[in-house]
């Protein structure tokens, strides 16, 4: 039994135990997956906690179904990162959906997880609705064409491959390729550890849309369990009961978002205020390894 896992802060660790069925460096990243007797199997990607198949659907749900219950009728959806198939799932859930683009970088990430990890994307690499290109998101969004109602940004942390997708040029081009009223949202890490990233996402996506609000869900492998997504609009629109009227009439069967999370998940902490105010972040606790390097 492997035993492994993820440097937080210093003097705190996450530790998994389990099988390891694959190491692998490719041409973007190191690539791990590990069998765990709690979680299923799990993908690492340079030592950061991506995705097990027993906790995924919340940061799935979370990150697809608030930004698409938020809109009337979302027919084209752009995805960057999200190399698991995930978020595409999720996205394909929504019968408005006529094209959902996934732009993954790394093309490993998606042969594996399809190999080893099926059940994270179920048929949706299958699905005629579904575009899948192994690309840069950030040279896609940048070198334009046609515009989508939402993007949502599954990324890795803002580190190697997935740097630039928190910068202020990166929101601007990507609110150039939104139609009106479309929706962008972005994975934007732990509001506990990863105070310095969340900060930049939420103070950078204000430089590039109008409307601009964070909320959280709970996703039990990620550091500190708490984690956050940045959604960012011209003026977003955020109401349950529009939310519970589409979901059935989509027949959206999901086991973590709820309608009333449409409102709900956005009453964050004070400590979330905190860290996305113009003189955050507090750094709560400590330096993630990368700050503290950076520091
Ligand atoms: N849920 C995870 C999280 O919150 O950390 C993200 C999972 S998903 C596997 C992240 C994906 O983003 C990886 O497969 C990575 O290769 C991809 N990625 C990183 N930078 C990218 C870029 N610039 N363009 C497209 N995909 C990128």
């Amino acid at each position: 039994m492997n035993d492994y896992g993820e440097q937080i802060v210093p003097g705190f660790a996450y530790r998994f135990q389990g099988e390891q069925l694959v190491s692998e460096r490719s041409d973007f990243q190191q690539i791990d997956i590990y069998e765990n007797p709690s979680f299923g199997r799990l993908l690492m990607l340079d030592g950061l906690t991506q995705t097990t198949e027993r906790d995924e659907f919340i940061y799935h749900e979370m990150l697809v179904h608030v930004p698409l219950m938020s809109l009337e009728n979302p027919r084209r959806v752009l995805i960057i990162g999200g190399g698991d198939g995930g978020t595409l799932r999720r996205v394909l859930e929504h019968p408005s959906v006529k094209l959902a683009v996934m732009v993954e970088i790394d093309r490993r990430v998606t042969e594996l997880c399809r190999e080893l990890m099926p059940s994270i994307a179920g048929d949706a690499f299958d699905d005629p609705r579904a575009e899948v290109l192994f690309a840069d998101g950030i040279a896609y969004v940048r070198d334009g064409g046609e515009a989508f109602d939402a993007i949502l940004i599954d990324s890795s942390d803002p580190v190697g491959p997935g740097e630039g997708l928190f910068t202020i040029d990166f929101y601007r081009a990507a609110a150039a390729r939104l139609t009106d009223g479309g929706v962008l949202c972005a994975q934007s890490g732990s509001p506990g550890f990863q105070q310095d990233e969340l900060h930049r996402a939420y103070s950078h996506a204000t430089k590039a849309f109008g409307d601009v609000r964070v909320y959280v869900g709970f996703v039990p492998t990620y550091p500190g369990g708490m984690w956050s997504f940045t959604l960012a609009g011209a003026a977003l629109s955020l109401d349950p009961s529009a939310a519970a009227a589409r979901a059935a009439e989509r027949k959206i069967g999901a086991r973590y978002w709820r309608p009333e999370l449409q409102r709900g998940a956005f009453d964050v902490p004070q400590i979330v205020h905190d860290v996305i105010a113009p003189d955050g972040p507090p750094h709560t606790w400590g330096l993630s390894p990368a700050e503290h390097d950076r520091a």
